[in-house]
């Protein structure tokens, strides 16, 4: 996983790929961005981005978003709750575990999981060149594994 700045300077390269112009607001979006690690919504990065630019707009925190996602700098969620999520394009793969009563996200991955894949698209004729797996449960007992990051 990359450091703070570097994302930042990674998320304006790809901004100014797009011929974007570098405002003192986007730059702020992309260090709130850079910051997080969890799938925040994009009215959660607002509220982080607007204690240090109450000038700042919920659109253009929506159309920097856009934008990142479309240059593959971050990667977008829509769960179950309908509301689009996000997180960095450049962390290793993994999947979503979606808490149905808290909203909560954790997030694992299985080498077993991703070999099964694998081999059922294999057997398809096919190669997998993308996927995503969302798990929607309710916790009842403690967990037995280390969770990756989780949020709410
Ligand atoms: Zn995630």
């Amino acid at each position: 996983m990359k450091g703070i700045d570097q994302r930042v300077e990674a998320f304006e390269l790809q901004l100014r790929k797009a011929g974007l112009r570098m405002t003192q607001q986007r730059r702020l979006i992309l260090r709130v961005l850079a910051e997080a690690d969890d799938h925040p919504d994009a009215k959660g990065i607002f509220t982080r981005a607007f204690v240090h630019d109450p000038t700042l707009s919920l659109s253009t925190v929506y159309r920097t978003m856009k934008l990142l996602e479309t240059q593959g700098a971050i990667e977008r969620h829509a769960f179950e709750d309908g509301v689009s999520r996000y997180e960095h394009a450049d962390q290793q793969h993994h999947d979503h575990l979606i808490d149905v009563e808290t909203g909560q996200v954790v997030e694992f991955s299985s080498p077993e999981i991703e070999a099964l894949q694998a081999k059922i698209a294999a057997e398809l004729g096919y190669e997998i060149v993308r996927h995503k797996l969302e798990l929607y449960g309710r916790k009842t007992k403690p967990a037995r594994r280390k969770p990756g990051k989780k949020d709410a």
